[in-house]
């Protein structure tokens, strides 16, 4: 059988049809397989219903070599999963030796009998192969058709993902021909997603040459971009080239910006530059209430370099803990560059730090004026040279105040790096 290639993932529960429960197995399946060389071509949940699930489990089969079903392995009524398969499959439902026993085993080392309903996790597709469970009474099962493999994972993560290492990586990697997936991730801040994307185009173009099979996808957050660059092929070192080559372009063609093409956060790229310099930090905050120190303290050893900072929401604090001058506020309104100014050298000067940030905005939904609506942002970093800016962020109070918290930490990343232009 074989290449693996392609996988399709179903997740079956109707509580992930709920508010109240999501499906994360797909996820860490999908990082596995890719992992292996294997590519997820959809992925979909369905609740608990025969039909249902025999509809969706038939169109998986149509697309992919590998189609992984999660949950619906339990003893009750509404575990359907192999009733599913089998009439998918035309396999009729038998009766397995070995699975019974395990099960009987299970409940008698508690020194219980087992409940009858548990001899439906012993009914299974003609020809499927039991999966041991460490963990708990459903066993999973393999199906191997003459090109498809079929796996059937119980629903509890931590089931499913000791059962997918032991079993299912083991089965895929021996067919998979040898190929692997690697990913680069660039981040980006101060960029649209629709300015990235142009940036990165001509770069994308040239991938084809790389004689590796290559993909992007582009991911947009409040403050940050992130290109996630793949390869897969069969060759580690020829991968790995092409990833190295691919980043090191598109790092040219976007500039600046990119801040990370090493996994870390900005938050960390920051600190990072801190400690290289041995400078400490001190941040005086209104309308982000404290959200740019919490995610400088987000670092491990960030008490190397963060000092700590004055939440600073009415004008009182601003005036009596800062120094920002009252007729400053009263010239130029408490949203503005030079409060955010003195707001920064305020707080730089209290707490004795090497640079100071100050941040005052207008986070909405109430609030704004035709002057400054809503999403108006001034943000001042003072260190190796000082600087304050005017923001106008989109999106609601969580966003816009995700974005000044990201425009701070860039704001300090240029004046660290000595770019302050
Ligand atoms: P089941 O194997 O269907 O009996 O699932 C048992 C439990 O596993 C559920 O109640 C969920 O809490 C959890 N579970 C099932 N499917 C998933 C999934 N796709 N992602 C995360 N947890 C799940
Ligand atoms: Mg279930």
């Amino acid at each position: 059988m074989g290449p693996f290639e392609r996988a399709e993932i179903i997740a079956a529960g109707s509580e992930l049809l709920t508010p109240h429960r999501i499906d994360t197995n797909s996820l860490f399946l999908t990082a596995r397989l890719n992992e292996l060389g294997v590519v997820v071509g959809g992925k979909c949940v369905v609740g608990d219903r025969k039909a249902d699930l025999a509809l969706v489990f038939r169109q998986a089969l149509e697309r992919a070599d590998v189609v992984i079903i999660s949950g619906g392995l339990g003893p009750t009524a509404d575990d359907v999963t192999r009733d599913a398969v089998a009439e998918v499959l035309e396999r009729p439902l038998e009766e397995h030796a070995d699975i019974l026993d395990t099960i009987r085993e299970r409940f008698a080392r508690r020194g219980a009998r087992m409940p009858e309903i548990n001899r439906r996790q012993a009914m299974v597709p003609a020809g499927a192969v039991p999966l041991a469970n460490a963990v708990g009474t459903a066993p999973g099962l393999m199906i191997e058709t003459a090109n498809r493999l079929i796996v059937l994972l119980p629903g509890p993560p931590r089931e499913l993902r000791p059962m997918f290492e032991a079993f299912v990586a083991p089965r895929i990697a021996r067919d998979a021909g040898g190929r692997m997936l690697r990913r680069r991730v660039v981040k980006v801040t101060g960029r649209s997603e629709s300015q990235v994307e142009e940036l990165s185009q001509p770069v994308y173009s040239t991938f084809g040459a790389s004689g590796v099979e290559m993909d992007t996808t582009i991911l947009a957050a409040p403050g940050q971009i992130e290109l996630h660059v793949s390869a897969i092929g069969a060759d580690p070192a020829q991968i790995d080239r092409a990833l190295d080559d691919a980043v090191g372009r598109l790092e040219a063609a976007i500039g600046s910006p990119v801040f990370s093409t090493d996994g870390r956060a900005l938050e960390a790229v920051v600190g990072d530059l801190l400690r290289t310099k041995g400078w400490r930090v001190a941040a005086a905050e209104s309308c982000t209430g404290g959200g740019l120190l919490s995610r400088l303290t987000e670092v491990p050893g960030s008490s190397g370099w963060v000092i700590g900072g004055i939440v600073a929401y009415a004008n009182d604090v601003k005036i009596d803990q800062l120094g920002v001058p009252a007729d400053l506020i009263a010239g130029h309104g408490a949203v503005s560059e030079p409060v955010a100014q003195a707001m920064a050298e305020g707080v730089r000067r209290k707490l004795g730090a090497d640079i100071g940030v100050g941040i005052t905005g207008i986070a909405g939904p109430d609030g704004g004026s035709p002057e400054k609506p809503v999403g108006t942002v001034a943000i001042a970093v003072c260190g190796g040279t000082t600087r304050a800016r005017t923001f106008l962020f989109p999106g609601d109070r969580d966003a816009i105040r995700r974005h000044a918290t990201s425009a701070a930490l860039e704001m300090m990343r240029q004046d660290l790096l000595g770019q302050n232009l």
